[in-house]
């Protein structure tokens, strides 16, 4: 029986890929936002229907250099139900991080709870797209707008959605993506921030490369956070196939809703009025209670077979140990609860119907 891992990249032809990086043999020009890196930005501003973007080396470098470009200073209300990236993105910048519990159907950020941890220091909302659920929107807004807060949303799991009929990259004051290997769209590495302020535009720019201003100014302490035109040209090609990709997402999605939405004791991702989905992940919650087998049990059982689930996202951020005890779990119940339950099935455009209907049996049995 074959390895199933928990995805698996998605990648246009050999030949397609040597076509589109043939001229850099020519130009010489490998980095520092060259033809391919404006070519894909203007192919995702058309595919995303946004109008401002900015490309990064990945999506964290997107995060932190978005928060510092931001000129933040004081707390962030986010969720510890994410990757490590969004948190650590705080930290680095020297800001606090301040958790706020998930919703028990969508595991977004749970907005009821927003405004009991909002201080004369919070400074912004960090939410995360979990999954691609989006956020509640609305309600963010309405509390962004009444205390003055930035919002800035994680949307790695969100490319290619749209709320209302508009991109996922076009709310908030900004949006991040994430192009990594294992999204719905990659670069091989990669990311992008959508943003509103043209000013907040140029910023990120700079911060990207140094801070350099011009010539002879260095206006910024930035990082290194350029797109070279390797990865560019992964994402122009990428692109061009993302909407076949997605509707192959979205037919092994509905086979793992047939075999498994009407078991009792598995809880499976929210169906969300309004959204366009891309069918990124397909997390399941097992009540051992009532299924009578733990997530721990399931994935050994599926490890046995090389089927590679992920608990994901399991720790939390807040109980890293790279934080020394500092955050306190029990005020995110909610998220705690989730994160010992849930596992994330193997899904990605060319996964087989068998291996769907092999994969939910062991769950199964
Ligand atoms: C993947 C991911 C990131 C970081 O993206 P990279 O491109 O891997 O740096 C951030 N947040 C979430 C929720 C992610 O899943």
């Amino acid at each position: 029986m074959n390895n199933i891992l928990v995805t698996r990249s998605s990648m246009p032809s050999f030949e397609e890929y040597c076509e589109e990086i043939k001229e850099l043999w020519d130009t010489h020009w490998l980095t520092n936002m060259g033809t391919k890196h404006k070519q894909l930005e203007a192919n995702l501003k058309r595919y995303l229907d946004i109008d401002n973007i900015e490309l990064f080396t990945n999506g964290h470098m997107a995060i932190e250099l978005t928060l510092q470009a931001m000129n933040l200073q004081g707390e962030v209300i986010t969720t510890p139900f994410t990757f490590a990236s969004t948190t650590h993105a705080i930290v680095r910048n020297g800001l606090k991080p301040v958790f706020c519990d998930i919703d028990p159907v969508d595991f977004t950020i749970d907005t009821s709870k927003i405004e009991n941890l909002i201080t004369d220091r919070t400074c912004a909302i960090l939410p995360v797209h979990v999954y691609g659920n989006i956020c509640n929107i609305e309600e963010i807004d309405r509390i962004a707008k009444k205390y003055e807060l930035k919002v800035i949303y994680d949307a790695a799991h969100a490319f290619g959605e749209k709320y209302k009929g508009k991109s996922a990259g076009s709310y908030g004051d900004a949006s991040v993506f994430s192009f990594h290997a294992t999204k719905v769209f990659n670069t091989i590495e990669g990311g992008a921030t959508c943003y509103k302020d043209e000013q907040l535009g140029r910023h990120l720019y700079e911060l990207k490369n140094f801070g350099i201003h011009g010539p002879e100014e260095v206006s910024a302490v930035g990082a290194n956070a350029k797109m070279n035109e390797f990865c560019a040209a992964m994402g122009i090609c990428n692109l061009r196939h993302i909407d076949e990709e997605i509707e192959k997402r979205r037919v092994v999605f509905e086979r793992y809703v047939e075999r498994l939405g009407n078991i009792e004791g598995l809880q499976l991702n929210a169906v969300q009025l309004e959204v366009k989905p891309n069918y990124a992940y397909f997390p399941v919650i097992f009540d051992e209670k009532v299924f009578g087998k733990s997530r721990e049990e399931v994935f050994e059982a599926l490890a046995k077979e090389n089927i590679g689930a992920r608990k994901y996202f399991y720790p939390l951020t807040n109980t890293f140990s790279a934080f020394h005890n500092k955050y306190d779990v029990t005020k995110t119940p909610v998220a705690l609860h989730i994160s010992k339950r849930v596992l994330t099935l193997p899904l990605y455009a060319d996964l087989q119907p068998e291996d769907v209907d092999r994969i939910c049996n062991i769950i199964l049995q």
